[in-house]
């Protein structure tokens, strides 16, 4: 029995492959593969529904309905029991279809005198196709069996769509894959806007032949190449960091299981005994486990199929040999597409790249810092951009918004087209204030720097007019290399950021891994919280060999010039005090050792904690300059995680509170004339950093595009006048002043 449900299966199968390897259009095709399926099932009905675009699906080819319903009938997405279908990603089984919720009678099919249905989604890899239904006169349900065999010739249907197969004259208005316009609303990552042709980071694997010809040489493939997924996977486990017991370890292990499942393993054999070849049958069951995820809502579930996912994405180019390197040409304006990427990979496509799309990602990830080094626009939780994009592809992305359009409408283009000619006069206007001062109509002038943490970033600080680096984040060039690097390496890197500073200052900060920034050779802590948790000096603090080093590293690199050292996420005077205590030892050392010793250090702190403005005036008055943090220093007011984007703008910089604490510190530091900077993101928003200006604070330090911007706008105003506006706003009782600010501004 089992034998000859095979057999019927493959014998289904081999059909059609003939019929994809015949010529003809792709109507006649499908109108061929319908007959052939009800013939196979003994059903009385076959419908193919295809997608005309993302919310609609259309009856393509049916046996058995009505065939002047073939490109009338429509349904939207989630809209009777075929939207269901292709909605959920999951067949529909029933003995009495009009029972069922959701049922849609449509009279022109003439479907009513079939009770029985059995619809599956056809789709590939998370991405949606259609959906293939049987229908029958008896009211009868379908066996599993049945169920199984009809989505695997789905299976089939949806790798001789992703060929071509159903395009042709005849069919020209069908609907086909990868090409109706499509916009994906994700999140800003870097703002910007860029026009581009879409460049896979890892391009889709293409399987040319979904049918298998001998089920047993088609096992034999699968077999070997499950055990090199399985050899690799457990190098990959061997070699990485097992020291500790804790997630990372569990995670791995887990993931190490799923190579091994006999449960993934005998349905994929299951797969090809039906008739598929092994490729076919690993992207079966790939897309079951995505099908899965866009429904599963726990995060632990997610994860366990994400792992699911990885590795038929490891066999299937294993089984195909289909690497990253296809040999295909890099377009002109690449917009790099990927479901995320690590900073190295992403540094080494470098300015060639005139955007970045991810699937994942985060504000904070480390792509989302080299993108912001590299300038160049980001949308990160752009969902489905890697199943739907392929190379070539027309692409919009809009950082400002966290927009990405896809292969767009021609009106759409043109409005986008548009958005970036004004944002290229816009920047040019500006380039024109590069050497002007940022002073306000008043005579008070604002010194604006620019935030830097690699080679990438150095062009900038001529370009943009910067005063110098008002925050070199050292760490990120811990982060794009996979070993630690060593001093004389640092040595050298600082030296040539301070070659190319040409003189203008550059706040060089200590080390400030932890939280976010986990060092891809440093085992990850386990740790519950960890932006509250072990980083930066306290890190530095404890592991002093590491600290030690980077500040030798600083003092070879500055030989005869100054040196500005800030140390970071200083919580308590004592921990500056420790940290000064050292930087003034290595001093001595290093000139004990011979080397020639910086002209001048000035040693600074950075506040990012609400307890440091509360220090003793002491402390004030031991330090040589001091930078708000101001990311940190608001996550850790208003208890809001930076990262979370549930929390993350629920609490405004604008708000009274925050300010109140930002006039304390600053007349903490007037009293202690001690200077004062903010090197936040907000430094570089026009409405807070006019506001930071107004209460007092004479240094900001931003990304080198915001610069202009500014400038420019303090350029055109009393900074003095502004004072006053947000005095009596404050003495109206105002709980938050991004209103009068920004009305105030508009007026002037
Ligand atoms: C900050 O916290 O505001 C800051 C500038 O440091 P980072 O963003 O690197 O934590
Ligand atoms: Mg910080």
């Amino acid at each position: 029995m089992q034998d000859r449900k095979d057999s019927d299966s493959r014998k289904l199968l081999r059909r059609l492959k003939e019929i994809l390897a015949a010529p003809g259009g792709g109507q006649d095709r499908l109108d061929q593969i319908t007959h052939h399926i009800a013939d196979s099932m003994g059903s009385q009905v076959c419908s193919i529904y295809l997608f005309r675009d993302a919310q609609t699906l259309e009856l393509c080819a049916t046996e058995g309905l009505r065939a002047e319903a073939v490109h009338q009938t429509r349904l939207r997405l989630g809209e009777g029991l075929v939207g269901r279908v292709a909605r959920t990603g999951r067949h529909v089984n029933t003995a009495d279809a009009p029972s069922e919720p959701g049922f849609r009678f449509m009279p022109e099919t003439g479907e009513e005198t079939f009770p029985s249905f059995l619809g599956v989604p056809i789709q590939r890899v998370g991405e949606k196709l259609g959906v293939l239904v049987v229908q029958c006169t008896d009211a009868r349900l379908f066996s599993e069996d049945e169920v199984y065999g009809l989505e695997v010739v789905a299976m089939v249907l949806a790798e001789m769509a992703e060929l071509g197969a159903f395009q042709g004259s005849q069919s020209d208005s069908l609907p086909l894959a990868h090409r109706f316009p499509l916009m994906i609303r994700g999140g800003t990552g870097q703002e910007g806007a860029a026009e581009g042709r879409v460049w896979l980071h890892e391009p889709r694997v293409v399987v040319t032949n979904p049918v298998g010809d001998d089920p047993e040489s088609e096992l034999a493939r699968l077999h070997e190449g499950v055990a090199r997924l399985r050899e690799r996977v457990d190098s990959m486990v061997a070699a990485a960091d097992m020291g500790g017991d804790g997630d990372h370890a569990a995670v791995l292990e887990t993931y190490r299981m799923f190579a091994h499942s006999r449960g993934w393993l005998s349905r994929m054999e299951e797969n090809i005994r039906l008739g598929l070849s092994a490729e076919a049958a690993v992207e079966k069951e790939q897309s079951a486990a995505r099908a899965r995820l866009e429904m599963a809502a726990d995060p632990y579930l997610r994860d366990r199929l994400h792992d699911l996912d990885d590795l038929s994405n490891r066999l299937l180019r294993i089984l195909t040999g289909q690497g990253s390197d296809t040999g295909a040409q890099m377009p002109d304006n690449p917009i790099l597409v990927a479901r995320n990427i690590g900073p190295a990979d992403l540094l080494d496509y470098g300015r060639r790249l005139k955007g970045v799309v991810l699937e994942e990602g985060s504000v904070g990830s480390h792509a989302a810092i080299v993108a912001r080094a590299l300038a160049i626009p980001l949308v990160i939780h752009a969902e489905r951009i890697t199943t739907e994009s392929l190379n070539g592809d027309l692409i919009l992305v809009d950082g400002d918004q966290g927009i990405v359009h896809l292969r767009p409408e021609e009106s759409v283009a043109t409005a986008f087209r548009d958005k970036i000619a004004m944002q290229a006069e816009a920047q040019h206007r500006y380039a024109d204030l590069r050497s002007l001062p940022a002073t306000g109509t008043c005579g008070t002038t604002v010194q604006l720097y620019m935030n830097a943490g690699l080679m990438a970033d150095l062009p900038s600080l001529e370009g943009s007019g910067a005063e110098g680096v008002g925050l070199f984040r050292t760490e990120l060039q811990f982060l794009v290399r996979n070993h630690v690097p060593r001093r004389g390496e640092l040595a050298g890197l600082y030296r040539h950021v301070m070659d190319r500073a040409m003189g203008k200052p550059v706040m060089f900060r200590t080390l400030d891994i932890g939280s976010d920034k986990v060092l891809p050779y440093m085992k990850p802590q386990d740790e519950p919280n960890p932006a509250m948790g072990w980083r930066a000096i306290r890190v530095g603090l404890d592991k002093r060999g590491v600290l030690r080093m980077q500040l030798q590293a600083l003092i070879r690199a500055a030989v005869g010039r100054p040196l500005y050292v800030m140390f970071p996420f200083i919580a308590d005077m004592s921990e500056y005090q420790d940290a000064h205590r050292i930087l003034m030892q290595e001093l001595s050392r290093e000139q004990r050792l011979g080397h020639q010793m910086p002209s001048d250090i000035r040693v600074g702190a950075m506040l990012e904690t609400p307890s440091l403005a509360f220090a003793p005036k002491k402390f004030f008055e031991m330090c040589d300059f001091i930078s708000i943090g101001g990311n940190d220093l608001k996550q850790f007011f208003f208890a809001a995680d930076r990262e979370n984007e549930r929390v993350r703008r629920r609490y405004d910089t604008m708000s009274t509170s925050f300010l109140s604490l930002l006039q304390q510190i600053i007349a903490r530091c007037e009293d202690a004339r001690v200077p004062l900077s903010f090197c936040g993101e907000d430094a570089g928003r026009p409405v807070e950093a006019m506001t930071f200006a107004a209460l007092g604070i004479r240094r900001l330090s931003m990304r080198p595009a915001s610069i202009g911007p500014v400038k420019h706008l303090i350029r055109r105003v009393s900074i003095a006048e502004l004072r006053d506006v947000i005095a009596e706003a404050q003495a109206q009782g105002l709980t938050n002043l991004r209103r009068p600010v920004t009305e105030w501004l508009a007026r002037h």
